[in-house]
């Protein structure tokens, strides 16, 4: 029996009716080897898999579980509204005032409506402006990461980047050939998009802060470069918050960056920490622009799930622990978790780089700064593997691949800090062992 014996016999039936065994494809390990972990528990910082071994985890289900799991005030909420059964396909209260919250903490967000992932928020925020502008063109950025809608699936991060594909089969010519993809950071191609493009533009996508290909805090002034053109031309500005959005500040990316900056994005795309870990996302935005959507307008989108009661609780029950102490405490987490690697890794010699924005962070194996997709493509990913590895098997969870971010919780206690800085050395000498 080794120490992973369940999680083996799990994935070996897994793999028998879920292709690659999973249901998302960079749970599978693809990129580092070995077998993932079956979890069935988790509590406060930590989680647990079928093997009974406990993990710090700074995954988070990528982001949602920012309170710490299973919290109890998330968990009472969740409960009260669970016993009144869990769906109605019928308005309901909580999306309601969930949808207030967003807009009170977003005010640029005039109008939300709830979907249930990232993908088909981002779905409809495209259609949505191409609805508005009467454009076809979407511009992305290479490495930028907006859920696997055919058109958002050309040069995309996270999965897409840690699997190694470039585009995905299936997709037709026509979805990819609206969709025109530029190297984030890079000035002169934005500009450039424009001058060439610009009448055919609908919208320029983006996550203000990539955070899919590792994470890539825009230079300064590139946003607001972006968000100018886009005044030019008349197309539209979506922010794609997904990751962002409720994680790195009250207001996401928006109201830590871009208020101050005076750049107000016309679409929004939540997910993640708006459900709390539930299925639940949304897309918001000017209100002109989003009640062009049915009943109101003509842009059709629906969802039988959408804005369902439990998720929608959780969502809230999540935002209420979301309070500026939380976000100033995880900017302190971050902080702490960046300095013990950073030091483990100059310590053994291993080249890496420490890029963040607000609390969200990683670490490229690389000593050269990462300003875009491809310099983020040209890192180690072996040594990565085998910190990732050296740090498992010692109770430490970090996203299986070099190509995400890492999450902080605010149920991370001292005593995970002092047990990830007891494990740190070990796997940043398995690092430096992976010959260049
Ligand atoms: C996770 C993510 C998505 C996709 O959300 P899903 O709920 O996984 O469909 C879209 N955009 C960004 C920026 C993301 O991080």
């Amino acid at each position: 029996m080794t120490q992973t014996a369940n999680s083996r016999t799990w994935h070996e039936r897994a793999l028998r009716v879920i292709p690659g065994g999973v249901s998302s494809p960079v749970r599978a390990f693809a990129s580092v080897g070995g077998t993932p972990r079956y979890m069935v528990s988790g509590s406060g910082s930590r989680v647990t898999d079928v093997d009974g071994r406990s993990y710090v985890d700074f995954i988070g289900s990528w982001g949602p579980m920012i309170a710490g799991h299973a919290h109890p005030d998330v968990i009472e909420a969740v409960h009260a509204v669970m016993g009144k059964s869990f769906s109605f396909g019928a308005p309901g209260p909580h999306e309601v005032e969930l949808a207030e919250e967003i807009a009170r903490r977003v005010p640029a967000c005039e109008r939300v409506r709830f979907v249930s992932s990232g993908t088909e928020a981002v779905m409809t925020a495209v259609r949505l402006a191409r609805a508005a502008t009467g454009r076809s063109l979407i511009v992305k950025f290479s490495g930028c990461y907006h859920g696997h809608a055919d058109s958002m699936l050309v040069s995309a991060g996270s999965g897409v980047a840690t699997l190694g594909l470039r585009n995905s089969p299936g997709v037709t010519d026509g979805s990819v050939a609206d969709t025109v993809v530029i190297p984030f950071n890079d000035f002169a191609a934005v500009t450039h998009v424009f001058h060439e493009f610009g009448p055919s533009i609908a919208a320029v996508i983006t996550e203000p802060a990539p955070a899919n290909m590792g994470v890539v805090p825009p230079d300064s002034g590139f946003v607001k470069h972006v968000y100018e053109l886009t005044r030019q031309h008349h197309a539209l500005l979506i922010f794609d918050e997904v990751m962002t959005g409720f994680r790195i500040s009250a207001a996401g990316w928006y109201g830590k960056f871009a208020r101050e900056e005076e750049i107000e994005p016309d679409l929004f795309t939540f997910g993640k920490v708006i459900g709390g870990g539930l299925p639940l996302a949304a897309v918001g935005g000017r209100a002109d622009v989003m009640e062009l959507l049915a009943p109101l307008g003509s842009v059709y989108q629906a969802g039988t799930l959408s804005g369902n009661p439990v998720a929608t609780t959780a969502g809230l029950a999540t935002l209420a622990l979301c309070t500026d102490e939380l976000y100033a405490h995880l900017d302190r987490r971050a902080d702490e978790v960046g300095g013990l690697v950073t030091h483990a890794l100059s310590t053994a010699g291993v080249p890496h780089r420490h890029q963040a924005a607000g609390n969200l962070f990683s670490f490229f194996f690389t000593d050269k700064p990462v300003r875009n997709f491809s310099d983020a493509q040209a890192q180690d990913t072996r040594a990565f593997a085998a910190f990732f590895h050296a740090l498992l098997e010692n109770g430490i969870s970090i996203p299986p691949s070099a190509f995400e971010a890492w999450f902080v919780s605010a149920a991370l206690t001292d005593d995970d800090m002092s047990e990830l800085e007891r494990v740190l050395p070990l796997a940043a000498r398995a690092a430096a062992r992976v010959e260049a």
